[in-house]
């Protein structure tokens, strides 16, 4: 494909402040790199954190956005594996050191030097953005590009959240009914699970939406369940839920906070830890999670919902997903050429 000098973005230039819509040089791939034309980004709460300036030590300015479908549009030397024209996905982890105790132990979503996309390197907001080739993920095909994005941080979070649930879960709850939730719903109820979906009070269109993806119960996260937990996962970024999910938990029962940020959590009693319950926090990911969870939701056929806005409403799809409005997933559709003024 012809590769333009120049690309429209929207850029995170201080946090706080809206996107700026900015016309920005084209970046070039470097050894080991690909140059994507990007189709599609998906919105994710990180994002909003980061713009809201919840997270440590961002880059800025940075180019927000990690859930990145695209085409290979050049290939810098050294690339292996991936071919001009090829559809690729890129996640959140965009680089690691490959030789830090984590890396050296299966655990390089932990690595002491790694890199994110959108957050310390430039992320999908754009109509270009370049990807160290070893972190793209070749996607399955049957789902468009806008249906694909958010299974490359939603999706892939929430089945991480899932795997450190533990085995064995028969009743899973799941806080926060937003688009990590709404794919592992679908993921939990066709593995057999029986799924428990709490919404913030009164959200009864939410709680509609759960139930129509297969949640066996759905409710007010205030509420107790009507029958005790396995295993919760706490996708909102509320620090009151912690003790709430304790509570619902049984004995031996496990409570993972899935989220990047979380408000802080009030104290709580021993008690509701006691008898084996564990709390816990997912971090990030390995490729290895990325390529289980895109091969799983193929195979059960999961179907995300989205609601699709061009790359120029970024700031729009993010106060939407603030809001609290949105069903599923907010995702940037990018039509390149269109975008610019
Ligand atoms: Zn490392
Ligand atoms: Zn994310």
């Amino acid at each position: 494909m012809r590769v333009p000098a120049r690309m429209t973005a929207m850029v995170c230039e201080a946090p706080g402040a809206p996107l700026v819509r900015r016309d920005l040089d084209v970046p070039r791939p470097g050894a080991g790199e690909v140059l994507l034309a990007v189709l599609a980004c998906g919105v994710c709460r990180t994002d909003l954190h980061l713009v809201d300036g919840e997270l440590p030590d961002p880059r800025l300015p940075v180019v927000p956005g990690h859930e990145i479908v695209a085409t290979v549009a050049a290939a810098g030397p050294g690339v292996a594996g991936l071919a001009v024209g090829q559809r690729v996905g890129v996640p959140w982890l965009g680089w690691t050191c490959g030789a830090c105790r984590y890396c050296r132990s299966g655990r390089e979503n932990l690595c002491e030097r790694a890199r994110f996309t959108g957050y310390t390197r430039d992320g999908g907001y754009a109509e270009f953005a370049v990807a160290d080739s070893r972190f793209c993920f070749a996607l399955p095909g049957g789902l468009d590009a806008v249906h694909a994005a958010p299974l490359l941080c939603a999706g892939l979070i929430g089945y991480r959240s899932y795997r450190m649930a533990g085995e064995g879960v028969e009743r899973l709850g799941l806080y926060g009914f937003g688009a990590a939730a709404h794919i592992l719903c679908q993921i939990a109820a066709r593995e057999g699970k029986r799924v428990f979906a709490f919404t913030r009070a009164g959200d009864e269109a939410g709680q509609a939406f759960a139930l129509r993806l297969g949640a066996a119960w759905a409710g007010d996260s205030t509420q107790a369940p009507p029958e005790a937990l396995d295993a919760a996962i706490i996708f909102a970024p509320v620090g009151a839920l912690v003790p709430a999910a304790l509570r619902a938990v049984a004995p031996g029962g496990t409570v993972v906070c899935g989220g990047i940020h979380m408000s802080e959590i009030p104290a709580f009693p021993y008690a509701i830890l006691w008898q084996e319950r564990t709390l816990r926090s997912v971090a990030n990911l390995t490729r290895a999670d990325g390529e289980e969870l895109l091969e799983r939701a193929a195979s059960l056929g999961v179907r995300t919902e989205v609601q699709a806005f061009p790359l120029a409403a970024a700031n729009e799809a993010l106060a939407a997903l603030r809001s609290g409005a949105l069903r599923g997933a907010a995702v940037l559709e990018v039509t390149r050429g269109e975008a610019r003024p």
